[in-house]
């Protein structure tokens, strides 16, 4: 360890106590990757703090010395966050995972920001409440903080959109070590239950932006009861074509909480996993329906059912909804595949009918790699499209890829980045940053609006020290 890296730690030892600092080895390798496919960075210590005043004081020892910190949840970003890494504090969010605040008759709810989505899903469920946009995919170990920082979607994200859109008011350090209360929460009397109201917006400024502009470490959500009754609809569509005009009808109904569309490989995965009727289908369409009891959901649920059939597609089981997506929150998509190849993914927001485009990318794409792929056994999937917000619908496509094929990572990561560039090039929208995509999405900017957010990170962090390189802010 270098000498300066040893005063830090002693300075961090003294605010947190040794039991929450280190900078051993074995440590810093557990915390070396995310899930992407760029190379391992060691940091030079991690630290687990408690509370809101740990992280401020963690913040303002850095800034004595302009040492860079990065904020991690579960470390489950997918875009590599850990290039920022190199030489930082590493601030392990997860000890700070209490729900403060259930408040049923505000009807929101107060976290800790390392708490992950399943353990709110559940401790909310419990009490017959449910945030709108309920979680990520991999909600049983992402964080609330992680997931803000990412616009993450996926449960409910075709009625109430990401993640963020359930946030009211955010608790957050910023990188001075100042703490600050966004939404109704700026006003240090109001109850924190409105977004807007009290002048722009600064609650949005500190979402999605990868954590360059401040640690979030307590957020208020809005919540709604529990559904207590549930419709699951599926379609079989002939082509691509036909799934996005399903797709758009239904979604124009403005009804569903959840809206899948699945390709090819993914029926046969799940049809040989035992979902049969979804075996040898080629496109098919999912559609959650939550109502407040079955008179509404019946009804909802025929309304829907007429405006899918119109476009000419046949009803087929919904086994897979009923029995597994949505009892078993979260367990759907696991990091492996049957084989046990990990995978490394792209997601990446379009209209619904600007999937076509991206379809043809996605080709264009995989067979310009074919040869490469079979040499090193890299199997990619045109996967599966969830509706956000009704008028978009967030491509996820993913390239399986075994750990131990020398020179595989290698391919996957050329091949991964120029996918990230041709959806960034034909308008795509990504949301988890990282270093792959943030710096690709900040190239693209406008040049006022960059220099707009450069100028913001300059007040808010005038030593450039959290997060340095994020979004290309300093
Ligand atoms: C099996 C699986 C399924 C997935 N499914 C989905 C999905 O359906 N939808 C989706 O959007 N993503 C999905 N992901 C990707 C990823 O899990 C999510 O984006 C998740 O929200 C990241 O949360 P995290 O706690 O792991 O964040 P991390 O990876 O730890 O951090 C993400 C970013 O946020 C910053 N950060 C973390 N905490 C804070 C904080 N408190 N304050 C400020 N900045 C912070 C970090 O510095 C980093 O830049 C999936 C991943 C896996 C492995």
């Amino acid at each position: 360890m270098s000498q300066e890296a040893g005063e830090i730690v002693k300075k961090l030892t003294s605010i947190l106590g040794e039991k929450y600092v280190t900078a051993s080895l074995p440590d810093l390798i557990a915390y070396s990757c995310d899930i992407s496919p760029e190379p391992r960075v060691l940091p030079d210590v991690v630290v687990r703090p408690k509370t809101t005043e740990e992280v401020a004081e963690i913040l303002k020892e850095a800034n004595k010395t302009k040492k860079p910190v990065v904020p991690r949840g579960a470390g489950t970003c997918p875009a590599g966050f850990i290039k920022y890494q190199k030489n930082a504090i590493v601030v392990d969010m997860t000890r700070m995972d209490e729900i403060i605040d259930i408040n049923e008759k505000e009807m929101t709810v107060t976290v800790e920001c390392g708490v992950t989505w399943g353990k709110l899903y559940y401790e909310l469920r419990k009490k017959g409440w449910r945030v709108g946009s309920y979680g990520p995919g991999s909600a049983l170990s992402a964080t609330v903080g992680g997931a803000l920082s990412h616009h993450s979607l996926a449960y409910g994200c075709a009625k109430y959109g990401s993640v963020s859109e359930n946030v009211t008011s955010l608790e957050v350090v910023l990188p001075t070590g100042a703490i600050i209360n966004t939404g109704s929460g700026a006003y240090p009397h109001a109850k924190k239950a409105q977004r807007y109201g009290i002048g722009p917006d600064l609650t949005g400024l500190f979402l999605g932006e990868g954590g360059a502009f401040g640690i979030k470490t307590k957020a208020t959500m809005m919540i709604h009861p529990f559904p207590e009754a549930v419709r699951f609809l599926c379609y079989e569509a002939e082509n691509l074509k036909q799934l996005l005009d399903a797709t758009y009808e239904v979604s124009k109904t403005r009804i569903p909480s959840d809206i899948l569309g699945f390709n090819p490989w993914l029926n046969n995965a799940l049809g040989e996993a035992g979902f049969k009727s979804l075996l040898g289908k080629d496109y098919t369409l999912h559609v959650v329906i939550e109502a407040p009891n079955d008179k509404v959901a019946d009804a909802q649920a025929e309304y829907v059912d007429n405006a899918a059939k119109k476009t000419g597609v046949k009803e087929v089981g919904a086994e897979w909804l009923k029995f597994f997506y949505y009892p078993r929150f979260a367990e759907w998509w696991p990091r492996t595949s049957p084989k046990g190849k990990r995978w490394y993914a792209w997601c990446n927001k379009i209209p619904i009918y600007d999937y076509l485009r991206t379809h043809e990318l996605i080709e264009e794409l995989f067979n310009k790699y074919k040869d490469e792929c079979e040499k090193y056994q890299l199997e990619p999937y045109d996967v599966m499209y969830f509706v956000v917000d009704w008028n978009t619908v967030d491509a996820l496509l993913l390239v399986y890829a075994w750990d131990d094929v020398p020179g595989a990572r290698e391919v996957v990561r050329k091949m991964w980045r120029e996918g990230f560039e041709r959806f960034v090039a034909e308008g795509g929208i990504h949301y988890w940053l990282g270093s792959a995509v943030g710096e690709l999405v900040a190239r693209n900017w406008a040049s006022e609006y960059r220099e707009t957010l450069r100028a913001i990170k300059k007040v808010l962090d005038p030593n450039g020290i959290l997060i340095p390189g994020m979004l290309l802010l300093t």
